[in-house]
């Protein structure tokens, strides 16, 4: 099943990302790469009615939406919709496009869902950790404190398509979710101008179109974990079909401080990185769905992270967990059998 050029694929690709995938179909893709949320953007497309060339321009297209939906959900700046957003906390009332509410509304019920494990409120928090910094620090506890009674997405009102937050210092992220969004509208504007098959891989989350095929029981692509503690290999592989690929990493962006990886996924209980769980990857219906539940999935923790996507339809599931500097990991029943370990060395 894992032919050597897959495992050159991998290397590749294991070096900076969380998931890979290789197209097993034998075509040759026309592919282009970017940079955008942050991260490195890819898209493939391997068949479609059009030629080379007004390929590639669709591609460009599909590259322009993601720009797009970047600018509308960055809280990077001031100026985008949820920067805006931020700005007016606890002062303004802000408009905003009906695409953002429909974001911001799928969130909430992620975080309703979850016991508000998955907060989109966790801004001020990921913003004093500050880990896209060159010199991140462990704050003080006493200003994670201060902060927390700021993460509540009850404080968030939404009425039509104006969105408030009720107070000071309160800062939309939707880091948890956008990319696989942007996933999304990528593929939907592919399928929109007649291809048929095609992966959009934005830092690691990945959406498949592929000629209306199932989401495990297919061979659209090789789908390849990166292995989260060594550099250069990977955890294991599968096969999918149609639907969206995430995965969520204590790797992808941490520091170390006396021996605590301290990364980028936080518990909004504690206001601090959740510890014990390694890697979650999710494998569903579509890449926004994806994303959002490696994360939320992430925060639960094993057990509990399991027992809810046991109760999503068509979502599947790998939790990595680190138990007495092991790793060990554990698949949802759908996984089993389909997800493959690399042997160990
Ligand atoms: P992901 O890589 O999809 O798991 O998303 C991680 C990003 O989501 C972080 O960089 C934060 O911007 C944001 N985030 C961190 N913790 C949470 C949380 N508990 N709920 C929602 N978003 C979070
Ligand atoms: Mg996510």
């Amino acid at each position: 099943m894992i032919n050597n050029r897959h495992i050159q694929c991998a290397f590749v690709a294991t070096l900076a990302l969380s998931l890979w995938s290789c197209n097993s179909g034998g075509d040759d893709p026309i592919v282009r790469e970017g940079v955008a949320m942050n991260t490195y953007v890819t898209i493939s497309v391997y068949g479609s009615s059009l030629s080379a060339g007004e390929t590639g321009g669709v591609i460009d297209k599909a590259l322009e939406e993601i720009d797009r939906i970047e600018v509308m959900a960055t809280d990077y700046s001031d100026t985008s919709e949820v920067g805006r957003i931020n700005v007016g906390a606890g002062v303004d009332s802000i408009s905003v496009s009906h695409e953002l509410v429909g974001l911001l509304r799928a969130s909430l019920e992620y975080g309703a869902a979850s016991s508000h494990a998955f907060a989109v409120t966790v801004g001020p928090i990921v913003k004093e950790w500050d880990f896209l910094s060159e010199h991140p620090g462990v704050p003080e506890r006493s200003r994670i404190d201060s902060l927390l009674p700021l993460v509540n997405d009850a404080l968030i009102s939404i009425v039509d398509s104006t969105v408030f937050l009720q107070r000071k210092g309160m800062a939309l992220d939707l880091g948890a979710i956008a990319k696989g969004y942007a996933v999304d509208r990528a593929i939907d504007l592919l399928k929109g101008y007649g291809v048929t098959k095609a992966i959009v891989d934005i830092g690691g989350n990945l959406g498949v179109v592929w000629e209306g095929t199932s989401m495990l029981d297919s061979t659209a692509a090789s789908i390849f974990i990166r292995h989260p503690r060594r550099e250069g290999e990977f955890f294991g592989s599968f096969l999918v079909g149609e639907g969206g690929v995430s995965t969520s990493g204590d790797y992808q962006r941490y520091f170390m401080n006396d021996g605590i990886r301290y990364h980028h996924i936080i518990d909004p209980l504690t206001g601090y990185p959740v510890q014990g769980i390694v890697s979650v990857t999710v494998v569903a219906s579509d890449a926004m769905t994806a994303d959002a539940l490696s994360t939320l999935v992430f925060v639960l923790g094993k057990d509990r992270g399991m027992e809810f996507i046991r109760n999503v339809p068509r979502a599947e599931c790998l939790i990595v967990y680190e138990e007495g500097g092991v790793l060990a990991h554990v698949l949802s029943p759908g996984f089993k059998g389909k997800f493959i370990p690399t042997p160990a060395p």
